[in-house]
């Protein structure tokens, strides 16, 4: 029986070459979530230099079938078209370090075939803003909070996850999921300091378009503190520092 194949809109999370011609490819789905797909055939080639392939943070209409049922989870990749020409990405290297910390994180705590369309949603949109970006670390502090809330493991940043206590909240706590008071936090060894405009960020509940309303398109962004505090929780989450974490924040504390 031909399995029935499925178009879906993707974002490229991951690739690798698996064999002369065919390449692995993870891709994150709008409507399906993470697929892991073989793409045969496909791989670029040096001979010919215009032959097509797959590169990591294409955004594309992908047609792939197979795969939930099988061992392996492979699924086939049959069709390939880019949708989304994002040129500027590539451009500098910050907006591409940016882009793989995003899919890194998204394919680090995403499970296959498990469908999030707010985070596919949140990823196209973090890629499109990237394409001009000067700051890249608001737009990422913001796919952090999508993802987060997607994958529902958002922490409590408005209040002490201890006591309750809305006011005097000094440190984050990945394990305990959020904010700690200065009379909680001792008693907690995992934790981070949080300063009082980093926890201010955090606590806002406003949107990226809201909150970068009075963007002066300047270097530094506001929202590190934020960012490295969400870092933090997302490597604790994955077992390990996200990829690109290191490069970002080295750039900016320049
Ligand atoms: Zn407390």
């Amino acid at each position: 029986m031909a399995m029935a194949a499925i178009r879906d809109r993707s974002v490229v999370l991951r690739r690798h070459d698996y064999s002369e011609t065919s390449q692995i490819v993870v891709l994150f789905t709008r409507e399906h979530g993470k697929v892991r797909v073989i793409a045969k055939g496909i791989k670029r080639s040096t001979k010919t230099r215009c032959a097509v392939g797959i590169d990591l943070l294409e955004v594309g209409v992908a047609v792939f079938s197979g795969g939930r049922e099988t061992s392996s989870g492979l699924a086939s990749l049959t069709e390939w078209k880019q949708t989304l020409g994002l040129g500027g990405l590539r451009e500098r290297i910050g907006r591409i370090h940016a882009g793989q910390y995003a899919v890194d994180v998204t394919a680090g705590l995403t499970e296959d075939w498990d469908p999030h369309e707010s985070i596919f949603g949140a990823l196209v949109e973090l890629l499109t803003r990237l394409v001009d970006a000067t700051d890249v670390i608001t737009p990422l502090y913001f796919f952090q909070r999508a993802l987060l809330v997607g994958i529902g493991l958002m922490p409590e940043l408005h209040r002490c996850v201890k006591c309750g206590k809305a006011t005097s909240l000094t440190h984050f706590s990945s394990f305990e999921g959020g904010m700690l008071c200065k009379t909680c936090a001792p008693a907690q060894r995992e934790k981070r300091a949080v300063t009082p405009i980093t926890r201010r960020l955090l606590a806002d509940n406003r949107g990226p378009g809201e909150a970068c309303g009075g963007d002066d398109g300047g270097q530094q962004s506001d929202y590190l503190g934020p960012f490295r505090a969400l870092n933090y929780h997302l490597a604790h989450l994955m077992g390990k520092e996200p990829a690109l974490a290191r490069c970002i924040l080295s750039v900016k504390r320049k």
